[in-house]
């Protein structure tokens, strides 16, 4: 089970480090749960010192950059990231996709990218409303997926993490119910086993997780853990989140490095 905590801008270093303390007070490790927190580039170094003492917890990037270095303003390498003391990044989040433009080419650069520098990839893929009420949202998946990973070596892609984040659902308290979110879990691990990526690469839904429906979510086989953003804001939230989702009964995939 992977519990993934994505504060996009929110939460400075001393925050952070706030955070990390109450936090540490509210949630004990528990074997095969993962927790990673996706802090601003800004707080990502605080974190990592902050969770240090915790063997559970991975510290990642919201983006990256696929460029080793240079004249890139506002980026962030792999190489950057990691000596912060990031072990994971998000790539395709859908804010970076319809805030920022960001094409399916750019995530399949930043995927290459980041399994070649030692980043474990958080591959995001999911449709909006209009794309849903269309009945599109598994050509949408399978063409994010598939452009994203295409020709990256099954090899490179052992760490591999997908989140399914509806659009619809990211921010708006409108969560896909646990019926639909499984179902396009299994489209896509059909999808991801056609491209030879292990059966245990843990696939995520993301999209107004919150202590009310995590129970309900996490208890699907198909659904390996998630991807929080507004509830992961406020320790006492996010260890509410933690907790319902330890009652579902991991059932999911392992959670991975
Ligand atoms: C997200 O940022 O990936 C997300 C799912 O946000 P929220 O939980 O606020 O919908």
């Amino acid at each position: 089970m992977i519990l993934a905590a994505n504060w996009k801008m929110h939460m400075g270093p001393d925050e952070t480090r706030r955070f990390a303390k109450r936090f540490s007070e509210l949630v004990d490790p528990k074997p095969d749960r993962q927790i990673v927190f996706f802090p601003p580039a800004v707080s990502v170094e605080a974190a990592a010192t902050a969770f240090a003492g915790r063997p559970d917890v991975r510290i990642g990037v919201q983006d990256v950059y696929w460029e080793p270095k240079g004249a890139f303003t506002g980026a962030t390498s792999v190489a950057l990231a990691r000596a912060a003391g990031a072990t994971v990044t998000l790539i395709g989040h859908s804010e970076r996709r319809h805030v920022f433009g960001e094409t399916v080419e750019d995530t399949h650069q930043k995927v290459v990218a980041a399994c070649e520098g030692g980043l474990r990839p958080f591959l995001c893929v999911g449709e909006t409303l209009a794309q849903r009420e269309a009945g599109e949202t598994e050509a949408v998946v399978s063409a994010q997926l598939h452009a994203a990973l295409r020709g990256v070596r099954a090899s490179l892609l052992v760490d591999l993490a997908v989140a399914y984040e509806p659009v619809w659902a990211i921010g708006t308290g409108r969560n896909a119910t646990p019926d639909d979110a499984a179902h396009v879990h299994r489209v896509l691990r059909g999808l991801m086993a056609g491209l030879g990526i292990v059966e245990s690469a843990p696939i995520l839904y993301g999209g107004s997780v919150n202590p009310g429906n995590a129970r309900q979510l996490l208890a699907r086989p198909e659904i390996d853990g998630a991807l929080v953003g507004g509830a992961s804001l406020d320790p006492e939230v996010w260890a509410k989140v933690i907790a319902e989702a330890d009652a579902a009964g991991g059932a999911g995939a392992p959670s991975g490095a």
